[in-house]
């Protein structure tokens, strides 16, 4: 494996917080800013706690209001290249409804995140490298929703057929049925994430109170070949959009929405399991507790490379979901 520039000493687990803008209808209902990004630079965040007392907050990095889509993507990019060396990689967005999660990771048209840049780049650096290693890149977009996986890239009509994780060898594992498009350049990357999407809104009445439930994970599997050595390897690279990680209000407690935040709740506090045991270095990762890190468990652990975006909101009406969202930061860092 070619050397890489992420790598240091604290190991392979990396957590950036991204705070949205105040948004108009905040502003005009006379909400306050809670966040201070004094020492932002240094990766400092503070929280304004009623006034008086202020709580700091430690990441690799603090993205401010000010900073935008392609700020973000550059600190990301070293990461995502280095599945090209070889390595697994996962980047997952986590926080609250409404602070960003999907602005981040998709982007809008005008604005691209994450996951728009980042087969940009690997298409570029493929390119670059194109007399000493060939590539295949191909992708997967499937949706974890009530801990059931669907394929939305399927255009079978048995698309509401559950997928398995099916046991392959130790460590690995595949989803028999799961379509791989394989993908040569960015217009067919765009494509194939346009019919993704429009896939997920298929059977939901209200898509965005649906994709706020469910976590999108976007896959890419590279297969390398070096020219000279003829050595191939094989790596993924996990995008995740994850549901929304607020607690349920006393109103909502009850049948369909009760079962959603009971099976979200469960996935992310597996996440937090996962992410955290890795980060001790304990011998038991508990991969098994959930979809969502069962599917992830070849790309988390070992020599595979971690970020996480902790989305806060700067208002004070959201301080307690922010407060937890950053103490659950903390916990995996
Ligand atoms: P989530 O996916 O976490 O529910 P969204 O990505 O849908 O949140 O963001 C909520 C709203 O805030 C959207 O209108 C989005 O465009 C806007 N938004 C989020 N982050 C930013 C940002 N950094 N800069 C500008 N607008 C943002
Ligand atoms: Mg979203």
């Amino acid at each position: 494996k070619l050397h890489n520039q992420v790598e240091d000493a604290k190991g392979n687990i990396r957590v950036f917080c991204r705070c949205r803008p105040l948004s108009k209808s905040e502003s005009s209902t006379g909400c306050s800013t809670i966040v201070d990004f004094d020492s932002a630079s240094n990766g400092e965040l503070g929280i304004l706690n009623s006034g008086s007392t202020k709580k700091t907050f430690k990441f690799d990095r603090v993205f401010t209001p000010n900073d935008n889509q392609v700020d973000v993507f550059s600190q990301a990019s070293p990461l995502v290249t280095s599945v090209l060396d070889g390595y697994n990689v996962c980047i997952f967005a986590y926080g609250q409804t409404g602070t960003g999660k999907t602005f981040t990771m998709e982007g809008t048209e005008g604005n691209r995140g994450v996951n728009y840049r980042t087969l940009e780049e690997l298409f570029k650096v493929a390119k670059e490298r194109i007399d000493t290693f060939t590539y295949d890149i191909s992708v997967s977009v499937l949706e974890v929703y009530n801990e059931q996986i669907r394929d939305l890239l399927t255009t079978s009509s048995s698309s509401s057929k559950k997928l398995e994780i099916k046991q392959a060898s130790e460590g690995h594992h595949n989803i028999p049925g799961l379509v791989e498009a394989k993908v040569g350049n960015i217009q067919e990357v765009w494509n194939v994430l346009r019919a993704g999407s429009s896939a997920r809104a298929v059977g939901s009445t209200n898509v965005n109170e649906h994709s706020s439930r469910s976590h999108c994970m976007l896959c890419i599997m590279v297969k390398a070949k070096n020219l000279i050595s003829g050595e191939c390897t094989k790596s993924k690279l996990w995008l995740v959009d994850l549901a929304g990680s607020e607690r349920l209000g006393k109103t909502e407690a009850q049948g369909e929405r009760l079962k959603e935040a009971q099976n979200i709740n469960r996935s992310l506090s597996a996440l937090g399991d996962v992410i955290s045991a890795l980060a001790n270095k304990s011998s038991h990762i508990p991969y098994r507790n959930s979809k969502l890190t069962h599917l992830l468990q070849d790309s988390l652990g070992g020599d595979s490379k971690t970020l996480m975006f902790v989305q806060i909101s700067p208002s004070d009406n959201d301080l307690s979901e922010t407060l937890s969202s950053l103490n659950f930061a903390t916990r995996v860092r």
